[in-house]
């Protein structure tokens, strides 16, 4: 960028990138890139469950299949879904560069520096505000692949898993290692008599690290468990677990 162009001339050129085809390819390709992630990710540790366990090959050609079936389809739109909330962020952005440039010029930085400190800048706060997004959404998206997958082999059930550290709120620590059913999410803080904020599955809130993992055997649990059933969390036998199930 030559010295003699104004910063108006250098917001103008900022914002002209963000409605352009160059960045709404940049959003697609990024949001593509943090789903096909998770989706490997989770394959991962799918494909493990499979060989240890004894529906293992049903699960196996459950998921060779699976891109063509429901769970691919919501690839799909977990795919689109990001990339709109990453080209959501470009009036963000566009803030930030504008403080930026009020900042440096008030400091007396030739506006010449500031374009090359933008220029240098700029890749980078978009990914910092991608990798915000993906945070965020991660959890949310990695349940709804878990669940998808869970309903392509009829598995009803899940375990709610809590991180286990610290930051943990005491909502979520109530849910650790308790058997949910898919189709009757609870209400965590419900029921620990917190304010309401709804019924959803495990990673399925802002900033929930907590995470499903399907019951695909009753041998993997350890009897009696504490099961979400008829509204409250109840230990169960593994007698009565079976006359729900
Ligand atoms: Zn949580």
């Amino acid at each position: 960028m030559a010295g003699s162009e104004s910063l108006e001339d250098i917001l103008k050129a900022i914002r002209a990138y963000f409605v352009s085809e160059q960045f709404n390819e940049y959003a697609d390709a990024a949001a593509m890139q943090m789903v096909t992630h998770l989706f490997r990710d989770s394959g991962r540790t799918w494909r493990q469950a499979a060989r240890e366990n004894s529906k293992g090959r049903i699960i196996y050609e459950a998921l060779q299949k699976e891109m063509q079936g429901p769970v691919g389809s919501q690839v799909r739109l977990l795919t689109k879904r990001n990339a709109e909330y990453i080209k959501s962020m470009p009036l963000h952005l566009a803030q930030e560069v504008n403080k930026k440039v009020l900042e440096e010029s008030l400091k007396g930085t030739r506006a010449s520096d500031i374009a090359e400190m933008i220029r240098k800048d700029f890749p980078h706060m978009t990914w910092v505000k991608a990798n915000l997004i993906a945070r965020t959404e991660t959890s949310k998206t990695s349940t709804a692949l878990t669940e998808a997958r869970s309903e392509y082999i009829g598995a009803a059930w899940y375990v709610w898993n809590s991180s286990e550290d610290q930051r943990v709120r005491e909502s979520h620590a109530n849910m650790d290692g308790v058997l949910v059913r898919w189709s009757d999410p609870p209400s965590p803080e419900a029921l620990v008599g917190e304010r309401n904020y709804g019924t959803y599955p495990a990673g399925g809130t802002f900033n929930c690290r907590c995470f499903p993992s399907v019951l695909l055997d009753l041998d993997d649990v350890q009897w009696p468990a504490r099961v979400f059933y008829g509204g409250s969390v109840q230990r169960m036998t593994r007698k009565q677990f079976e006359r729900i199930m």
